[in-house]
């Protein structure tokens, strides 16, 4: 094929090897298959176009292309190749959890929460007179995490392997697509705090970021990125033009804490991972998140509050504090903290000035609230099987 030497140097050359989904590739990666087609460039355009905004999951039913085009690519064994949702688990209180099948049939979770993620007041719901949903979506990034949290149930899967930005980007656009989402009308967030680091996958991370703002139209304003603290990853994400918002899994108020329940700790310390933050250039009224979650008898304590404060204080940056009580998981010997602990935490950062929310956790009851992630399925029944 003509000038497909091109193709193979702009791919990473694992992707290349496995598969030829076309889901994935970027304008730039699609504008020179195209043209090693003989294509015109804006057949790029047209395929994202299909791919993103009509989410059209089969090179068939991409009607712009010539019905010759789309048969050489088919026999050149192209697909479109998004994530499939195979399994879905709808909770009492409406969030569902979906498993996403990627091409190698492993899976990774995807969780729906209408109404927001219950830590913040979003702002009004209607545009141009029109009623509006709001939502948020909890996406992954890798099949299982490395970090190894104490508290975490995604770390007992060990990391797996990374997820491409297609698969990444096609959790997404395949949660859109079930849920009849109208980008541009509905308010939807997305919080890249499914399963796995981000950072620790960071090019394809951030190859998907550019793909839902570019392609998708979705905003890089209502997207959330939350680390465990890589201070690398951080550092690059002050450096990119289109970026999501920054979370970090504080979890402790100080490094002797942190340490016990986030090994990541031995080698990012608070202090340099506030600092790191504290580069980020933030837009009007943005915060950095701290995210703190509450094991009982671990860190729940006023003293720990206080510690926070001093934390929150000293950073560089404005912050915000999104308290998350501590969801169980099979295996973990952690306690939830007591309610009154929770409230009384909350209360003494408001009380010190400093922006504290509480996250309602969502979908407990399906294993879809956070840390909960695990590809769970022998312990409950799917409430609905799709395709
Ligand atoms: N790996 C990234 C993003 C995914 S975890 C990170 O750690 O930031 C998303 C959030 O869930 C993190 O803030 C994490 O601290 C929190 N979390 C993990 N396990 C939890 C559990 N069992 N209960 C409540 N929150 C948990
Ligand atoms: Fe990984 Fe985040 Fe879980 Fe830690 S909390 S193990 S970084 S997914």
């Amino acid at each position: 094929m003509p000038g497909r030497e091109n193709l193979v140097r702009l791919l990473d050359g694992a992707a290349e090897a496995a598969v030829k989904n076309l889901f994935g590739l970027s304008r730039q990666q699609l504008t020179v298959l195209m043209s090693d087609f003989g294509q015109p460039a804006y057949r790029a355009g047209q395929l994202l176009d299909a791919m993103f905004r009509q989410r059209i999951a089969s090179l068939e039913g991409v009607s712009t292309l010539p019905r010759g085009l789309r048969k050489v690519l088919l026999e050149e064994g192209w697909t479109i190749g998004r994530s499939r949702i195979v399994e879905t688990f709808r909770s009492v209180d409406g969030t569902e959890r979906y498993l996403v099948a990627g091409h190698d049939g492993q899976t990774v979770e995807t969780v729906w929460m209408p109404g927001g993620d219950g830590a913040e007041r979003g702002d009004d719901d209607a545009v141009d007179g029109e009623a509006t949903r709001r939502a948020t979506i909890c996406v992954s990034s890798q099949v299982g995490c490395a970090v190894n949290c104490q508290f975490c149930l995604t770390a007992k899967l060990g990391l797996q392997r990374n997820l491409s930005a297609g698969e990444i980007a096609g959790q997404v656009i395949a949660v859109l697509e079930r849920q009849a989402v109208q980008v541009g009308r509905d308010r939807i967030n997305l919080v890249f705090m499914g399963m796995g680091e981000p950072f620790l996958n960071y090019d394809e991370f951030m190859a998907a970021v550019r793909l839902l703002v570019n392609e998708a139209g979705l905003a890089e304003s209502r997207m959330t990125v939350s680390t465990s603290g890589i201070v690398p990853g951080i550092l690059r994400l002050a450096t990119e033009p289109v970026r999501p918002r920054l979370a970090i899994s504080l979890n402790a108020p100080n490094d002797a804490i942190r340490e016990a329940i986030m090994p990541i700790t031995r080698k990012w310390k608070i202090d340099d991972v506030i600092l790191a933050a504290g580069q980020l250039p933030l837009r009007p009224r943005e915060r950095v998140t701290f995210e703190y979650v509450l094991l009982g008898g671990i860190n729940d304590g006023l003293q720990h509050a206080d510690e926070l404060v001093a934390l929150a204080r000293k950073a560089p940056m404005p912050v915000k504090v999104n308290l998350i009580a501590w969801n169980p998981g099979p295996g973990i010997a952690y306690a939830m903290p007591a309610p009154e602990q929770v409230a009384a935490f909350q209360q003494r950062l408001i009380a010190r000035g400093v922006p504290a929310f509480l996250r309602r956790p969502r979908g407990r009851d399906i294993y879809a609230a956070c840390g909960q992630l695990k590809r769970t399925v022998s312990e409950i029944q799917p409430a609905i099987s799709s395709q």
